[in-house]
């Protein structure tokens, strides 16, 4: 198989490339990121020279660019390229809208015209909203996204499905709850925390710290995503969830008592707008159809992301250097 990541060198994607390439070593994997600032091309350091991955540096939404790829002939896209992060798309939005609903239109255009036999859109479980104290998303959850991120999400959803729907084009959504694990861009909640507290900086926390999140290791996602590429039933939408929700003082805790830091770290500092108070995930679809199971729990795969971030403060001292700083800045300025 010939297959288009994009987005392959942000977090979730490069996990995934690594998980393709020790999985499928005989598919031929082609890494399309625009390496913005959430892309990095160190996370994908140890498989640069093999012989099946090559990377090529790309806007998803630059229609000329891409061209070349699909007359290759490519048996799959899998689209994880977006702008990911909920606090820059309050900042900005506008560039939410062109990489995430723009950029994707342009993907399934070109695969449409291709005649693409499989297109995997990765979108997430913030499309659907925010749930109270009780119940769970189904696929059948009406979208309402609260964000401009999730609402370009959302954006790209419906635009996957109306490519099957008015074109027949093979399409799978897959819509996760929040990913952790290595080479996560330290300004989401959990390397964000892990950073801090080894630097014995304040613990941002926003709000009351009671907003709840279901969390899966990156691992079980790409596992997800494989069982989706290969069997999943055409115009489908999978939910991925790991059944571990915590609330984010919870998260914050298992980091401090890890790294053996104390709780005067934490500090409350003003909400996130619209900030959603709790996502959960019904998996049961992609259990019972497609055999899916989290390898992790919340515990271990904890235990393996503190050890990862320990092991790695190179990785982590280069991506914080520059343009994270300045948004640092911005983003808690008067907190
Ligand atoms: P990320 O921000 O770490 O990585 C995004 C990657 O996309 C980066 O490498 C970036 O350079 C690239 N990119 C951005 N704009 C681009 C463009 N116009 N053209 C080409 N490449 C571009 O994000 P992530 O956390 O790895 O998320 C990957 C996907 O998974 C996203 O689609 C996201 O919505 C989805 N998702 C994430 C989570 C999570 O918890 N992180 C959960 C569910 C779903």
């Amino acid at each position: 198989m010939k297959v288009l990541i994009t987005g392959g060198a942000g977090f979730i994607g490069s996990n995934f490339v690594l998980y393709m390439i020790k999985n499928y070593p005989d598919y031929q994997i082609i890494n399309v990121d625009a390496l913005t600032y959430a892309g990095n091309l160190e996370n994908l350091r140890s498989i640069e020279h093999h012989p099946n991955y090559r990377f090529v540096k790309a806007d998803i939404a630059d229609r000329t660019a891409l061209e070349p790829l699909f007359a290759e002939g490519l048996d799959a896209v899998i689209n994880f390229a977006a702008e990911s992060h909920v606090d820059r798309s309050i900042l900005q939005p506008d560039i939410f809208v062109r990489t995430n609903i723009l950029g994707t239109q342009t993907l399934l255009e070109l695969s449409k015209q291709a005649g693409l036999k499989k297109f995997v859109q990765v979108s997430t479980d913030e499309v659907y909203g925010t749930l109270g104290e009780t119940g769970l998303f189904t696929e059948e959850t009406p979208l309402a996204p609260n964000s401009p991120y999730s609402a370009s999400k959302a954006g790209a959803d419906l635009l996957v499905r109306a490519y099957h729907e008015t074109f027949g084009l093979p399409v799978k959504i897959t819509r996760c709850s929040n990913n952790y694990g290595p080479f996560q861009f330290p300004e989401k909640l959990i390397p964000l925390m892990i950073q801090n507290a080894l630097q014995d900086k304040a613990l941002p926390v926003y709000g009351d710290g009671l907003n709840v999140r279901d969390w899966l290791y990156v691992e079980d996602h790409c596992s997800a995503i494989d069982l989706v590429l290969h069997k999943g039933r055409d115009g489908e939408v999978y939910n991925v969830g790991g059944s571990n929700e915590r609330n984010n003082i919870q998260v914050v805790q298992t980091i401090l008592r890890e790294l053996g830091k104390p709780e005067t770290l934490i500090t409350y500092v003003k909400d996130r707008l619209g900030h959603d108070r709790r996502y959960a995930i019904d998996a049961d679809k992609i259990r019972r159809e497609l055999g899916w199971s989290p390898k992790y729990v919340y515990e271990s795969g904890m235990k393996e992301t503190i050890q990862w971030y320990l092991n790695n403060k190179e990785w982590m001292d280069q991506v914080v250097s520059g343009s994270y700083q300045h948004y640092y800045t911005v983003q808690y300025k008067d907190r």
